[in-house]
């Protein structure tokens, strides 16, 4: 079988043209072609010898996961379908911003953490993304978009907050993470690309020693109580070890200060007990707030917070000093928005959010 080159990160890559006889700028040419010119052509690169080019298509190919469909909403964000076999597909959603283009992308197909309010989580485990299937999305989302005129990809941001937990796919993650930062390949700074976990306490700390990348953490609860119930591997991990987690992460992070992610359910954690609980936990962690609004899915357990609700309990932390921001939701006329994402090749519901409300009331 061809080698994907999309699989290899460029020490790997580099390596790989070692075992062949190259020398590693040759590497770095292909990679060049690869990401800063989006060419998947061998016989397009042509600064490459052709004996070389030549040696390229037997031994190796540029595969990108095949989409299966795009759908484009009424605010321009837009969602891909891809197809990664035996009938899983996973989404990547492209958020244009004033100056700036946000490509939010998947990690696993499905996820095993069954977040109560997550739509993922509801469709169960089905695999770990390649590296290729990874980067490969943030390939294709600028291959569809095209430069803009003065030369530069449309996706200058990336947040891994699509499908699945990125920290449970550790080596493919941060592989494909460390193409995004690759000045031969799309070269984006650290402060632009960000990693989103609920929580899995050992890999944050890994990540910090192997790649460090700005981190969102999806908190969503003020207590171990609750915080057991919507966000499970809390069990695993309670609030105190991860606040500690999030304190020694931003020893080596390239931002001075964590997201924490919370989405807003009504009468579940938006009361303004909760968001004054919320400072308690966070009194020692450098943080911003980012408060979603809950997306509805079919079958979901809950319901969204009303506005008024979501923004005084922004206003009790904000009065704390802690910069609190409000999700715009996009996208969700063709359900791209946050936990909405669910890969519809085949559906792999088999759980039902029943045990969750029973927990709850
Ligand atoms: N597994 C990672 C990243 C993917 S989820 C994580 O949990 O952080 C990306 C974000 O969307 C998380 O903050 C998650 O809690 C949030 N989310 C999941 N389901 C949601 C829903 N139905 N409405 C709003 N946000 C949701
Ligand atoms: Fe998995 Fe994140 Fe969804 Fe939880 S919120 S089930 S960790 S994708």
């Amino acid at each position: 079988m061809k080698q994907n080159l999309l699989d290899f990160d460029p020490a790997a890559l580099t390596a790989w043209f070692a075992e062949q006889g190259e020398k590693p700028f040759r590497a770095r040419q292909v990679m060049r072609w690869i990401y800063k010119s989006g060419e998947s052509d061998f016989d397009a690169m042509s600064d490459l010898a052709k004996s070389l080019r030549e040696k390229l298509r037997q031994l190796a190919c540029v595969q990108i996961p095949s989409v299966v469909r795009e759908e484009l909403a009424g605010d321009g964000t837009r969602k891909w379908l891809l197809d990664v076999g035996t009938g899983n597909a996973v989404e990547t959603v492209f958020i244009p911003e004033e100056g700036r283009g946000t490509l939010c992308v998947s990690t696993q197909a499905g996820c095993a953490l069954d977040c109560a309010f997550c739509s993922t989580g509801k469709q169960g485990f089905n695999r770990n993304l390649s590296t290729a299937e990874i980067i490969g999305q943030v390939w294709w989302a600028n291959h569809e978009l095209g430069k803009d005129a003065d030369g530069h990809w449309p996706v200058t941001n990336v947040v891994l907050m699509g499908m699945g937990e990125p920290l449970l796919n550790f080596e493919n993650t941060v592989s494909a993470l460390r193409l995004m930062l690759d000045d031969h390949c799309y070269g984006l700074s650290r402060r632009r690309v960000t990693v989103s976990t609920s929580g899995v306490v050992p890999a944050m700390d890994r990540l910090r020693e192997e790649c460090p990348v700005a981190l969102a953490v999806s908190l969503h609860a003020p207590n171990d109580k609750l915080r057991n119930v919507l966000v499970p591997i809390n069990q695993k991990y309670p609030l105190s070890e991860l606040m500690a987690a999030c304190q020694r992460y931003l020893e080596k992070a390239p931002r001075d200060f964590v997201t924490f992610e919370y989405v807003m359910l009504a009468g579940v954690n938006d009361s303004e007990q909760d968001a004054r609980e919320l400072l308690r936990l966070v009194r020692d962690v450098p943080c911003k707030f980012n408060l979603i609004p809950f997306n509805p899915f079919p079958q979901a357990p809950y319901r969204r917070s009303a506005m008024p609700v979501v923004m005084r309990f922004r206003d009790v932390l904000a009065q704390a000093g802690i910069v609190t921001t409000i999700r715009k939701v996009r996208g969700d006329d063709i359900a791209a928005a946050c936990g909405q994402l669910a890969g519809q090749v085949q559906d792999r519901t088999k759980r039902t959010g029943q045990r969750v409300i029973e927990v709850i009331a």
